[in-house]
């Protein structure tokens, strides 16, 4: 059980020069700026605004996408999913890297020039609101539209559902219908545009959810906000292309948080089999629990592999939609798998409200429906089969 309590070294032949101490400042700044703040941003449902600059400060929110770089932001995302926080991992990986990479990917030069900036360092804060009520595994069934204008303009109407950074983003990434689908199946007519999260005619309302709480879920409605040409992000109508592309790097990103949060929890795990007594003996002299976690740790350091492994594909522009779809479902599984054992063997005091043992199982199921549900993973993985006898 040494690896998940302490060593993190990241698996040949994947590290870069300096990345161990990279690792170690990375997770110093992260123990100064959020594990001592953690605890209220999960009540108050949000990490709050001059946090969000402070991680700018620091340099947090500014690794790059691509190239060499991922790799370091493969360590910061593992970093980020260790410090045990799932909402605030999801809230940092949406707003760093999920959303601000369809600037970085379809932005204009000026839309890019006038984002970018303000969101590495923390001064803008920025949402996906691509979901709905009755569009999430299937987009075809958005409905939320700005349809071709007419000589007062076009309007952005509809309803997003679930927005993670929802109540306090001033950026929308949204998917929205510009033209009348051409068919029932797929998605056809729909474009992504950015929306300025104070316009007239946008509303917020929080929806929390059972964990992942600092993450400031919300419902997020579009009132007539009026639409000009230059917030289209991309080309109109290519919102399908742009998605496939996105959506790969999102589930990367998924996964990797994923691999650092059943990080976490092992080391929960770990010390507390150690240190709790059940009769004579402590927890972990037991066989049984010995064994249950051995087989936690083998599945985490495979997944783990695989996961670095995914990165330094995607650093030199050779990930494929099947291995982003395996990351993401193994890791978010055995975070499931993980947290459910941790609650189990940390009895009914895993089960009280502010344990961090209920916190990794209430978040640990987010995982498996967020930047798209097992099933659908699961769909790809078969897809992208190719073996041959
Ligand atoms: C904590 C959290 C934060 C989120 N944040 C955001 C955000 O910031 N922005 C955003 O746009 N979206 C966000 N989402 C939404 C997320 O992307 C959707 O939950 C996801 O796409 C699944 O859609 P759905 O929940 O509507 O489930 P549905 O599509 O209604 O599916 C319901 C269930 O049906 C099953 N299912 C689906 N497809 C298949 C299939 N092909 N075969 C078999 N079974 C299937 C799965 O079990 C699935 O969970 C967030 C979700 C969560 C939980």
């Amino acid at each position: 059980m040494s690896r998940p309590d302490g060593e993190t070294a990241i698996p040949d032949p994947y590290g870069f020069a300096g990345h161990r101490e990279f690792r170690e400042r990375t997770r110093h700044l992260l123990a100064q700026s959020v594990l001592p703040h953690a605890q209220e941003w999960e009540r108050s449902a949000r990490i709050p605004a001059e946090a969000w600059r402070t991680l700018g400060k620091q340099g947090l929110l500014a690794f790059g996408h691509s190239g060499e770089d991922f790799l370091r932001s493969a360590v910061f995302l593992e970093e980020l999913g260790r410090t045990g926080y799932a909402g605030i991992r999801a809230a940092v990986g949406v707003h760093a890297y999920m959303a601000a990479s369809y600037l970085e990917l379809f932005g204009t030069a000026e839309q890019k020039e006038t984002y970018l900036p303000p969101i590495r360092s923390g001064e803008c804060v920025v949402a996906l609101a691509i979901s709905e009520d009755e569009a999430g595994s299937d987009l075809s069934r958005l409905r939320t539209q700005a349809l071709p204008a007419d000589e007062s303009g076009r309007y952005l109407t509809g309803c997003k559902h679930p927005v993670t950074n929802g109540t306090q983003a001033d950026l929308f990434v949204t998917l929205v219908r510009t033209r009348q689908a051409t068919s029932s199946r797929g998605l056809t007519g729909a474009s992504l545009v950015l929306v300025d999260g104070h316009s007239p005619g946008v509303t917020r309302r929080p929806e929390p959810g059972l964990g992942m709480r600092s993450a400031d879920v919300c419902r997020v409605g579009f009132d007539r906000v009026p639409l000009s040409d230059d917030q289209f992000l991309g080309r109109p109508g290519r919102a399908l292309m742009y998605l496939m592309r996105a959506l790969e790097f999102e589930r990367l990103v998924a996964g990797i948080l994923a691999v650092g949060g059943v990080h976490s929890c092992l080391a929960l795990l770990g010390a507390f089999v150690r240190e709790h007594r059940v009769g004579d003996a402590p927890l972990a002299a037991k066989q049984a629990v010995k064994h249950r976690l051995a087989d936690l740790v083998a599945e985490f350091e495979l997944v783990r592999h695989y996961a670095y492994r995914a990165a330094w594909r995607h650093s030199r522009g050779d990930l494929d939609s099947q291995t982003a779809s395996i990351l993401k479902l193994k890791a978010t599984e055995l975070a499931v798998e993980t947290a459910q054992v941790c609650v189990q063997y940390h009895g009914a005091r895993g089960y009280t409200e502010g344990s961090a043992a209920a916190r990794h199982y209430r978040d640990a199921m987010a995982g498996t429906l967020a930047a798209g549900a097992s099933e659908l993973m699961r769909d790809m993985i078969f897809e992208g089969m190719s073996y041959e006898l």
